[in-house]
């Protein structure tokens, strides 16, 4: 079983590949598609279903650290299945698409179930367990209840508490563990392995969350300009200078 877990709101692009990726691998493999993944909830059905699923190979647009500890957080083990970012496929023919897929055996009587749907949009802190120390900075720096810390470990307990666009607390984290996966300025925060996250002060956690909050509102303003289904609007539209006040008040 292939797992394929689609953009919320995808470029032609990203369309056309996930199009072509659905018809070259349906023929000899089983095939669950889903909402992205990020945007979902820990009761949500199709969640629900993959926790009942053996699946050998999980695909998303998000970097592989991000898209593992997003299963992690919605309590799906991540030991077994490789973790694909479609993102480094872009681009690819027909024969180096079908490659990356070519260690997962065939099914025998193979099967596409698409539970694929546009959600609600979300932004919420994930942690990398790997490489937290549970050091604490994180619940002792965000005011709005996001995270919890008890006797094990800092976990997220309140992601809908959360502000949109908001980063500023992975860069206080001094492992860089705390992923974002639409963080538009920092391929770490977004969970790119490759990059090291610069770890600051409050000072430049509040500076590097000003530039990320422009970045996200502008690019949510092309991508779903016509949405009115994002968590901004459902909670009543967040400006960025009211969150900027309260980003102040955390002094
Ligand atoms: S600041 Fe980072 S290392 Fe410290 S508890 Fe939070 S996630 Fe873990
Ligand atoms: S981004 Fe801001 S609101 Fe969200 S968890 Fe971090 S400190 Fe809290």
């Amino acid at each position: 079983m292939i797992v394929i877990s689609k953009s919320n709101t995808p470029t032609p692009a990203q369309s056309l590949l996930e199009g072509k990726l659905v018809k070259l691998l349906s023929t000899n493999h089983s095939l669950l598609i889903l909402p992205e993944i990020y945007f979902l909830t820990p009761d949500h059905p199709a969640i629900k279903r993959l926790k009942n699923t053996k699946f050998s190979a999980f695909a998303s647009w998000h970097f592989p650290r991000a898209a593992k500890w997003i299963l992690e957080y919605l309590g799906i083990s991540t030991s077994e299945p490789d973790i694909i970012n479609l993102s480094c496929a872009i681009n690819f023919a027909d024969a180096k698409l079908s490659s990356l897929f070519s260690g997962i055996d065939p099914s025998d009587n193979p099967e596409t179930v698409d539970l694929y749907t546009i959600c609600k949009t979300h932004w919420y802190p994930v942690i990398d367990y790997g490489r937290c120390v549970d050091c604490g900075k994180c619940s002792e720096f965000c005011l709005f209840g996001v995270y919890k810390r008890d006797k094990d470990k800092v976990s997220v307990a309140r992601p809908q508490m959360c502000k949109p666009g908001c980063p500023a607390c992975a860069r206080l984290c001094p492992k860089g563990a705390i992923i974002f996966p639409h963080c538009e300025t920092d391929d770490g925060i977004a969970g790119d392995s490759e990059v090291e996250i610069k770890s600051g002060d409050i000072e430049s956690a509040r500076s590097f969350a000003r530039e990320n909050i422009a970045a996200y509102n502008k690019g949510k303003e092309e991508k779903i300009a016509d949405s009115d289904n994002s968590q901004d609007d459902i909670a009543g539209k967040d400006p960025i200078d009211s969150l900027i006040d309260e980003l102040e008040d955390l002094e």
